[in-house]
């Protein structure tokens, strides 16, 4: 197999999804969240820390035979915020979305303050944040402010 042979092995997927312009660093939490460990036995490719003129550098990560349900998009989108994903069908883009992060995320993750009215145990809170930054992400808990940073965002998906 010559390199351009190799090269087409990797880039082409015939069904599936390829989530595009992760931040470098990312693709394994992008897997994390799609649950997958490699023991599917699906085609999964992943390409890091390749050169990119929008984020200096990026991750790639190609799901053959899969696509991604709103809330996994949504997920992503903390760990992604620039990220594009392209619905693959008989080697074709059929879809390309860029993920947005919304400017509030609610009850996907929890605050980290054990104090936080949220975690009340007999009345619990659905916890609710605003995004105050999205390179690197950032969110401020609505009911307490306390910042919660991209590792402990990350640790709950
Ligand atoms: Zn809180």
């Amino acid at each position: 197999m010559n390199l351009k042979e190799k090269e087409l092995k990797v880039q082409k997927i015939k069904n599936g999804t390829v989530i595009d312009h992760i931040a470098a660093g990312y693709a394994l939490s992008v897997l994390r969240i799609l649950g997958i460990t490699g023991k599917e036995g699906i085609t999964v490719s992943v390409v890091m820390n390749v050169p990119s003129k929008k984020l200096g550098k990026k991750d790639i990560v190609k799901v053959e035979g899969r696509e991604l349900k709103k809330d996994e998009v949504n997920k992503i989108a903390l760990v992604a915020p620039k990220a594009t994903i392209n619905i693959i069908r008989n080697y074709k883009i059929i879809r390309k979305d860029r993920i947005r992060l919304p400017n509030e995320i609610e009850g996907i993750i929890s605050c980290i303050n054990p104090k936080c009215i949220t975690k009340g145990e007999r009345e619990p809170i659905k916890p609710k944040f605003t995004v105050i930054s999205d390179k690197p992400i950032r969110l401020r808990c609505k009911y307490c402010g306390t910042i919660l940073e991209i590792d402990d965002i990350e640790k709950q998906l």
